[in-house]
């Protein structure tokens, strides 16, 4: 059976979104060529190992929860939305390896959300859990990355990388002041950090 991604109608607001930090806000393409890019994506090791553990946690549908988009607002890459889906800001995407991480990074927010069925996007503690658990496994701040983003690779940047990236994706979050967003990424740190299932370990 084959799956693909096919462009979504209605937009949902997101509950968790993440920022672009990449250099390439000028960059870009259309939803067509994003499609594809999403479709390619669909073959990323880490892609197809993270929906075999969705189909395991009963959320087998996760295809159908993609969604690319134009986005107006400007500075985001994507964003997950509970019980809508998967949206990926065609508009400011360039490469094939921005989609695959942008998915990834989402679909551990699709996987907490259903490995958890009780987690509350409006509580700035698990929404934090969250975006902990995506920036660290998805390796969003492998060193590569954090150098195209002019960060310097020094000791510890790794971890420093995930909560400046946690941080701000909780205090986009209405529901969270930027005082409440810091007091939950430091109070959920240490277990949502080395809380890495369905992997075995960070990559
Ligand atoms: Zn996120």
């Amino acid at each position: 059976m084959e799956e693909t991604a096919a462009a979504a109608e209605g937009v949902p607001v997101p509950d968790a979104r993440t920022g672009v930090e990449a250099s390439t806000r000028d960059g870009g393409m259309s939803i067509r060529q994003c499609v594809d890019k999403i479709n390619k994506s669909l073959d990323h090791p880490k892609v197809r190992f993270l929906r075999e553990h969705m189909i395991d946690a009963g959320c087998p549908v996760w295809v159908r929860l993609l969604m690319p988009l134009n986005c107006k607002d400007q500075g985001f890459a994507g964003g997950y939305t509970s019980g809508k889906g998967i949206a990926i800001c065609c508009n400011h995407m360039t490469f094939q390896d921005e989609i695959n991480q942008v998915l990834i990074h989402e679909l551990i927010h699709a996987y907490d959300d259903c490995r958890a069925k009780t987690i509350n996007w409006k509580n700035c503690y698990h929404h934090a859990c969250s975006e902990i658990r995506a920036n660290h496994l998805s390796g969003d701040c492998h060193y590569k990355r954090e150098l195209l983003r002019g960060f310097m690779k020094i000791r510890g940047h790794e971890q420093e990388c995930v909560k400046r990236r946690a941080l701000k994706s909780v205090q986009i979050n209405p529901h969270c002041s930027d005082a409440a967003a810091r007091d939950a990424v430091e109070a959920v740190w240490d277990i949502c950090y080395n809380d890495t299932y369905p992997f075995e370990r960070a990559p």
